[in-house]
C-alpha cells in the first residue's frame, strides 16, 4: 500500500503532481461506466452503524459527475476537496455535510472525480464513498489505535527509507496521493522529512547501492505515480542502476482512482525498464473497477509487469462475503491477482473501520469455500516489529 499526505498542513497533491492549470471539466458521464456488482446497496430507513449519524432513506440515483477524459493532472486539480461540494453532488443528507466539513479540517478530503463518478447519489452506504467521506467517528479516541500503527518510524533506515523485511527497501517517494483514504495507516507519517527530487533520491539510492543484500526496491509513498512522468522515469532509471536489484515494486492507487494516469510516457518507462516490475494496486471493492480502470489495467499488463492487488478489510465497505468474492472475481476478470486482504492497521482515527478478527476469520473461510485457491487473497496483519506480514488464515 502507498500512503498519502494526509494532514491539513501537508502539501496539496495537485501542486505536487505538477500544478497544471486547465479548464474545469465540462461533460457529464454517469455511473454507466460501472461494471462491478454493488452488494449492500438500496438500503432504506436504516441507522448507519459506523458513522454515528442516522439517515432516513437511501436512494440509488446515478451520480452525475464529470468523468470526461482530461489529463490526470487536471483531474488532480479538479478533485473534490470541499466536503460540501461532494455531499451536494452526491445529494447526501445535511447532517453529513456538516460533520464532513468539521472532520475534514483535521484530515482533508481529497476525492478525484473519476472515482466519485462510480458512487451512487443519495447512498451514504456507498462502499466507495465510505472510503473517502470524513465522519465524526474519526474523532473518537480508541485505545490501541495510534499514529504509527505498523512502526514505520522505528523501521526507517534513513528518512523516507523503510527497511522492515530482508532483501527489501521501501522508498517513500512523495507524500502526495490521488485520494485520501480515511483509514490510511500513514495518515500521520512525517512526509516532509522524506527525500524529494532528483538530488535527494540520488543520494538515497547511493546509500542503498552499498547494500549487497538488497533484492527489491519498493516505490511507495504517498503514491509514487503522483510524480510527473519525467520525474518518475528519472527515478526508475536511477534505481535500475543498482546492480544487486532483482526487481522493482510499485505501490499505487492512481490507475484506479484516475485511470488517465496510465499515460504513454508511463507505459514507455515500464516497458524500457531492465528489471521485472511488480505493480501492486489497491482496490477494496468491485465497484472501483469500471471500464476505464479495466482499460488502464490492460495497458499496464501490456508492459509485462505483474499486477497484484491488496485490499483492506473495512467495516461498511467490503465486510460481506458477497463483496469479497465479487472483488476477487472482478480482479481476475481484468487480469489482477488478489494478493493481500489486510486486517486494518490500527491507526488513530480509523477504529470505526475495523472488522473484528473473529468475524474476519469467518468471512475469509466463507470466501475460501466459494473461490478457487488462486482467487483467495492472503489474509494478513502487519505487526509492528514483525519479520514479515503475519498470515492470519
Ligand atoms: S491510496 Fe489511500 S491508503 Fe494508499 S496511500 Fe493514499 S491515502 Fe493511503
Amino acid at each position: 500500500m502507498c500512503a498519502a499526505s494526509r494532514t491539513a498542513s501537508n502539501s496539496d497533491p495537485a501542486a505536487l503532481a505538477g500544478g497544471l492549470v486547465g479548464p474545469a471539466p465540462s461533460s457529464a458521464e454517469s455511473a454507466k461506466q460501472r461494471t462491478g456488482t454493488r452488494p449492500g446497496h438500496g438500503k432504506s430507513a436504516v441507522d448507519s452503524p459506523t458513522s454515528g449519524l442516522s439517515i432516513d432513506e437511501t436512494a440509488t440515483l446515478a451520480v452525475s459527475v464529470d468523468a470526461s477524459p482530461i489529463s490526470w493532472q487536471e483531474e488532480m486539480k479538479h478533485a473534490f476537496r470541499d466536503p460540501n461540494a461532494l455531499c451536494e453532488t452526491l445529494r447526501l443528507p445535511e447532517e453529513f455535510r456538516r460533520s464532513a466539513a468539521n472532520v475534514a479540517a483535521d484530515f482533508p478530503l481529497f476525492a478525484p472525480r473519476p472515482f466519485v463518478a462510480r458512487m451512487r447519489a443519495g447512498d451514504v452506504h456507498d462502499p466507495l464513498l465510505r472510503q473517502v467521506l470524513p465522519l465524526p467517528a474519526e474523532h473518537e479516541m480508541v485505545a490501541g489505535f495510534t499514529t504509527d500503527p505498523v512502526a514505520d518510524l522505528a523501521a526507517q533506515a534513513t528518512p523516507g527509507v523503510i527497511r522492515k523485511y530482508d532483501g527489501r527497501a521501501l522508498l517513500v517517494t512523495t507524500g502526495a496521493c490521488a485520494v485520501h483514504c480515511r483509514y490510511c495507516f500513514r495518515r500521520h507519517f512525517p512526509y516532509a522529512e522524506a527525500p524529494r527530487g532528483a538530488a535527494e533520491w540520488h543520494q538515497t539510492l547511493g546509500q542503498l547501492a552499498a547494500d549487497p543484500g538488497l533484492e527489491e526496491l519498493i516505490f511507495s509513498g504517498g503514491d509514487p505515480w503522483t510524480l510527473r512522468d519525467d520525474q518518475w522515469t528519472t527515478l526508475l532509471d536511477s534505481a535500475t542502476k543498482l546492480q544487486q536489484l532483482r526487481r522493482i515494486r510499485v505501490h499505487t492507487r492512481l490507475p484506479v482512482v484516475i485511470p488517465q494516469r496510465v499515460t504513454r510516457e508511463l507505459l514507455d518507462s515500464l516497458r524500457s525498464c531492465q528489471l521485472p516490475i511488480v505493480i501492486v494496486l489497491h482496490i477494496n471493492h468491485a465497484a472501483e473497477i469500471d471500464g476505464a480502470v479495466a482499460q488502464a489495467i490492460e495497458q499496464l499488463r501490456s508492459t509485462r509487469a505483474q499486477l497484484l492487488n491488496q485490499a483492506v478489510l473495512l467495516r461498511g465497505v467490503n465486510d460481506t462475503v458477497e463483496s469479497l468474492v465479487e472483488l476477487s472475481h472482478r480482479l481476475l476478470d481484468v487480469g489482477v491477482m488478489p494478493y493481500y486482504l489486510h486486517q486494518l492497521d490500527r491507526v488513530a482515527g480509523a477504529a470505526h473501520f475495523e472488522v473484528p478478527e473473529a468475524q474476519a476469520r469467518t468471512l475469509w473461510s466463507q470466501m475460501q469455500r466459494r473461490l478457487p485457491g488462486y482467487a483467495v487473497p492472503r489474509w494478513v496483519r502487519d505487526e509492528p516489529g514483525g519479520a514479515s506480514k503475519r498470515w492470519l488464515s
